[in-house]
């Protein structure tokens, strides 16, 4: 149930309503709104009775929410939520592009590819210190150490950093250096992670599960926003289907099924849904097309050489192009899709 505020209503009107739902057992979440207040009662086993609250002072209406999520919910908020990380917006109509490589490698590799992302325009830098590899055998990433290279990152090229967490016992320090943790496909159902980054005081990128339904997503993304965290970014990075001609399968109608559904911000990765870097360019012009939030592309200054994900990272050059593509298309939807 949601329980809207008159315009105006007073904090002591609000607390009222809290109060009330709290004496009855609920748990009352206030949601400040662009121009009123919003109180979400939660935990109810059953329906609620709308009579407890209609004729409290302040209260305008009463809803009966019918989504099994709420706090992702447009029915609990209409607003869109705008992600903020430092000058960088998910949300708000721009179109923020978060790039780099699939792994850090070294402190040149990161360097080098920060300043030519940077150049192209790209506002946030990407890159795996702890990696999840489907193979024990393959790279695993560099670690803390990668972790310091973002910060050098960070600190010489003037990006904020964007890196995966892949389990609780690294969280803490994943946090300390990463300006948004990533939580990777594999892990969108890892609940104790989830959990846990739902008490983090970084933003949270939200990869979709590759064989996630959008009522799944959107419930993960619930149990980060109900430890506290508001600040989620859901990215849609392709979906395992049938197909052989790419490694996921795009999934582009999920934007406007997420828009509809909720106010969080939606990014998509063509990266990770092509698999090959002829798709990326084709796949990342349609998603500013439809609609999406924000890009995650990777990139590499020598693809042949990286220790993972070569076949889909950009070269250089092929970045600057697609960046001028983005921008032109963005320019005649004015992010204004929704
Ligand atoms: C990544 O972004 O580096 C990554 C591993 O992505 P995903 O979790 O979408 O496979
Ligand atoms: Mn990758």
């Amino acid at each position: 149930m949601l329980i809207v505020m008159k315009k105006g209503a007073t904090d002591q009107s609000v607390q009222r309503v809290v109060d009330t739902a709290e004496k009855r057992g609920y748990t009352a979440r206030p949601i400040p709104g662009g121009d009123r207040v919003s109180i979400g009662i939660l935990y109810n086993k059953g329906s609620v009775d709308a009579g407890h609250f209609m004729g409290l002072e302040g209260v305008k209406e009463v809803i009966a929410v019918t989504k099994p999520y709420k706090l992702v919910s447009r029915e609990f908020q209409n607003e869109n939520t705008v992600v903020t990380v430092g000058n960088v917006k998910f949300g708000d109509g721009s179109m923020p592009v978060i790039s780099g490589p699939c792994a850090i490698e070294s402190e040149e590799q990161a360097l080098a590819i920060a300043k030519v992302v940077k150049k192209a325009g790209a506002v946030m830098f990407r890159g795996g210190a702890f990696k999840p590899r489907t193979s024990p055998y393959d790279f695993q990433g560099l670690g803390k150490k990668g972790l310091e290279i973002l910060a050098k990152v960070r600190d010489e090229i003037g990006l904020p950093v964007a890196t995966e967490v892949m389990d609780i016992e690294n969280f803490d320090l994943v946090e300390e250096y990463a300006d948004v943790v990533q939580i990777g496909t594999r892990n969108m159902q890892n609940f104790s992670l989830l959990k846990r980054a739902g008490r983090s005081t970084r933003p949270v990128i939200l990869k979709r599960g590759m064989s996630a339904m959008l009522q799944e997503w959107l419930m993960a993304a619930e149990y980060i926003m109900e430890e506290g965290n508001n600040q989620v970014i859901l990215c849609e990075r392709g979906v395992r289907t049938f197909v052989r001609h790419s490694r996921n399968t795009l999934d582009l109608s999920v934007v406007p099924a997420v828009k509809k559904e909720s106010h969080l911000p939606i990014i998509i990765d063509p990266s990770h849904a092509a698999g090959v870097r002829d798709q990326v360019i084709p796949l990342a012009c349609a998603s500013v097309a439809v609609g999406s939030d924000g890009l995650m592309i990777e990139v590499h200054h020598r693809p042949e050489e990286a220790m993972s994900d070569g076949a889909q990272s950009l070269y250089p050059e092929q970045f600057e192009k697609l960046m001028k593509m983005v921008n032109k298309i963005h320019a005649i939807t004015g992010g204004e899709i929704f």
